[in-house]
């Protein structure tokens, strides 16, 4: 069917969303759930505000617009099915455990095998596949003796062996409400408002529930077996981990963001060569979810402030500049834990006090919680950590009172 080129508005419910499949969020099977349709290829089918591929979707308008993509085009599924068939697990039949992903998203050309050959156009969100991971500070570790080839989890090369998972993001409105504690009309007049009135269906499509954001995604990698990850008397080391490009990928020196992902993966690998199972979990939030240039300008008007950049003010430069000193909600962040089946962390990389409260008051177990071992801590990013210890994050190690923050000082911007 070719798509009609004049608009349609969504806001009227006689042009578009005629026949679509109804959606059960927490049912027990694929089939009585109901598959989610956000393709854009039979409107009269779709039930999910939004389009699929999270942030990428507005590139793929934009590539549509320059004439380099079929708009009618539906992808070939055959043979995209995981390396990992990973089971349902009883989170996916719990409305109120997953809200944030679509635990039936994985390998829709098996979970919804019927639908697809009747016609519907669905989309997976989730999609599993395997990978060697070669990273300079493991290869220092097996250089140091921490960590010993086996063959099976490191390779004699010192490559790391992983399964990893990549998830879309899938709102359930009402779930997502209720983890909020908010009305469900409130978060969905909200949410139109704040993104500038980007879906009218928000706020006159209540008949609708599933909202696909255009938002970044979240990606898991699994060391050693990942079915080990469901069983709660296999250890499992879990880092999870809020993006940071600037010291994860470039290696910049102002913060602990690098140093503390590398050390997760390094214990995620040796969990897994003792025979338990290790998880980092990647989230796309950038800045505290604040982005980039924010995160840039509170750089210098950290470092210019009279009295240089001091752990003393450190979340105080962020609250001037971004209206609020931390813009993530880590309610949503245990949802990719419950799609894998975790149920207990024996070992949990992360300071922080809004993630570890998260993940327990989500029904996961914590046992040992893990702070940034000292020397992994640049120069320059003490004044960060020691801010953060002050401000109550977890560690094991002492805490700095005012005057003592004061002291500790960041390097200064270069003339
Ligand atoms: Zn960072």
């Amino acid at each position: 069917m070719k798509r009609s080129s004049h608009v349609v508005l969504t806001s009227h419910s006689n042009q578009v969303y005629k026949d679509y499949p109804k959606i059960n969020w927490g049912a027990k099977s694929a089939e009585e759930r109901g598959p989610i349709i956000g393709s854009l290829t039979d409107t009269n089918m779709r039930n999910a505000i939004g389009t699929h591929s999270g942030s990428y979707t507005v590139y793929r308008a934009l590539s549509i617009a320059a004439g380099d993509y079929s708009p009618e085009h539906k992808p070939d599924l055959e043979n995209t099915e995981g390396t990992w068939n990973i089971k349902p697990q009883e989170s996916w039949f719990d409305p109120e455990k997953i809200v944030s992903i679509d635990p039936w998203g994985v390998d829709v050309n098996l979970h919804f095998k019927k639908s697809l050959e009747a016609g519907m156009d669905i989309r997976p969100t989730i999609a599993i596949t395997q990978a060697h991971l070669q990273i300079p500070e493991i290869y220092t570790a097996v250089e140091e003796g921490r960590i010993k080839p086996d063959g099976k989890i490191v390779t004699k090369a010192g490559d790391i062996k992983i399964t990893k998972v990549a998830f879309e993001p899938v709102w359930y409105l009402p779930g997502i409400a209720k983890r909020l504690n908010l009305e469900e009309g409130e978060l969905r007049k909200i949410l139109f408002q704040e993104t500038g009135g980007m879906f009218p269906e928000l706020v006159t499509r209540p008949d609708l529930h599933v909202l696909l954001p255009p938002i970044g995604s979240v990606t898991a990698y699994i060391f050693g077996d990942p079915e080990k990850l469901s069983d709660p008397k296999t250890e499992l080391s879990c880092r999870v981990h809020d993006e940071c490009n600037g010291s994860d990928v470039f290696g910049s020196d102002i913060c602990t963001c690098r140093p503390y992902l590398t050390y997760g993966i390094e214990h995620a690998a040796k969990t897994a060569q003792a025979g338990g199972v290790g998880l980092v979990v990647y989230y796309r939030k950038e800045g505290r979810a604040l982005g980039e240039v924010t995160k840039f300008l509170v750089y210098n008007a950290r470092k210019r402030q009279e009295g240089g950049d001091s752990a003393k003010n450190y979340f105080y430069r962020t609250e001037c500049v971004a209206g609020v000193e931390d813009a993530r909600f880590q309610e949503l962040m245990p949802d990719p834990l419950h799609f894998l089946g975790v149920k207990k962390i024996h070992n949990l990389h992360s300071m922080s006090n809004m993630k570890y409260d998260s993940i327990v008051k989500s029904g996961i177990e914590v046992v040992n919680r893990i702070s940034i071992p000292k020397e992994l801590i640049p120069a320059d990013a003490q004044v960060e950590i020691e801010a953060k210890k002050a401000a109550g994050y977890f560690t094991d190690g002492d805490v700095k009172d005012d005057g003592e923050l004061q002291e500790v000082q960041g390097r200064k911007l270069e003339e």
